[in-house]
């Protein structure tokens, strides 16, 4: 059994993209008011959870934090849960935050891996998505990072970008492969619904590739990273060894426990998932009050756990383990489902072997489908 995941949601940013749905306030007034509301929070759950193996503090922006205010949220996790030898303790960062100082004193509190939204190395595509950073904050903050000591750190890059082709593209990642990461995420520029770019497609201001252009992109992604010699593990993630998978996000994708800590953070355990208040107000409110300030839970039926067992393993290159997939859910998938996997495996999508169903790097690219399929 693995150990469980600790997440910390920090709900502030200096200005907020358009294109972003991650629930995150400009009002940093509040700061001071959710950072003890977190610790107190970690404290009503210090006996529910085991051991955690990582903790990871993403947003809105963490970065923005101050190392005292860091320092103040590691010590209650500290504090109040146990952590494994060697637990991967991540933070999002910021290109446009930290100076040296602030990266060299994020290595002394703790942090052992990095994860930076550096999104695009071109200015003209950084500014169309209305990030506060610019290409050179962003070589500034690998270069923080790499001077720091840090030799685990992620680089996270959007493809799809309205006026971005597939050579600005190609010279984005490349620039990302020079710093040699450990840790590559390359994701789809989404339209998410409620935000300020989801107005403006509607209204036509712009426009995003097709699913043959997004096909194409993808594909030449993956065939790119995967010549530099990294590992593409998951739908939008590559790593250059096994050792520098993203051990948290890895929880999210097989029912691994995890609890989420901070407004809108979400937890699951035992089937059972709940959210927080996505509202600064009513998260202090609840804590003040002394009670867990989640806002919505839903136990999932043995159907969804096994749609969601179906989604989630085919979005990773490992795939559904079969025996487990039997055990769990008491269907012998290659059996009962023959008439959808064979097509699939003459279509070049999936691969049947060594006791797993596997996406082919064609059947990542339509993986929510191909789960659709069983
Ligand atoms: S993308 Fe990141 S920095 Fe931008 S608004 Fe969302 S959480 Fe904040």
């Amino acid at each position: 059994m693995n150990l469980p995941g600790l997440y910390i949601h920090i709900p502030f940013c200096r200005t907020k993209c358009p294109y972003c749905h991650f629930y995150s306030t400009t009002d940093l007034a509040a700061v001071d008011l959710v950072i003890p509301a977190i610790v107190r929070e970690m404290e009503l759950y210090a006996h529910e959870f085991p051991t955690f193996d990582t903790v990871y503090i993403g947003g809105g922006t963490p970065s923005l934090l101050t190392i005292q205010q860091l320092e103040m949220i590691l010590a209650g996790v500290r504090r109040h849960f146990p952590l494994a030898p060697e637990t991967e303790i991540t933070i999002e960062v910021n290109p446009a935050d930290g100076d040296p100082g602030w990266y060299r004193s994020l290595r002394r509190l703790g942090f052992n891996r990095l994860h930076l939204g550096v999104q695009s190395f071109s200015d003209e595509a950084l500014a169309f998505l209305g990030r506060r950073h610019r290409a050179r904050d962003a070589f500034a903050a690998l270069d923080n990072t790499l001077r720091a000591g840090f030799d685990n750190f992620g680089i996270d890059l959007i493809y799809g970008i309205p006026g971005q082709d597939r050579p600005s593209w190609r010279e984005s990642l490349a620039c990302g492969v020079s710093f040699l990461p450990p840790h590559l995420s390359a994701y789809q520029l989404a339209i998410e619904a409620e935000t300020p770019f989801c107005h403006s497609y509607r209204r036509g201001s712009f426009d995003i590739p097709g699913e043959d252009g997004s096909l194409a992109f993808f594909l030449e992604t993956a065939a790119y990273l995967e010549s530099e010699g990294y590992e593409h593990y998951e739908v939008s993630n590559y790593a250059a060894n096994p050792a520098r998978k993203s051990r948290h996000n890895q929880k999210y994708w097989d029912h691994t426990p995890y609890l989420g800590i901070g407004p809108g953070a979400h937890s699951f355990q035992d089937g059972r998932r709940w959210w927080n208040h996505r509202s600064i107000e009513g998260y202090v409110h609840d804590l003040a009050a002394g009670k867990p300030p989640v806002a919505g839970e839903e136990t999932l039926s043995r159907e969804e756990l096994r749609l969601e067992t179906l989604f989630m393993g085919l979005r990773t290159a490992r795939g559904i383990d079969i025996a487990a997939f039997r055990r769990k859910f008491g269907e012998d998938l290659p059996r009962v489902r023959r008439a959808i996997i064979q097509p699939l495996m003459d279509g070049g999508f999936i691969l049947v072997r060594d006791g797993r169903i596997s996406p082919t790097r064609r059947g990542l690219a339509v993986a929510d489908q191909l789960a659709l399929a069983f």
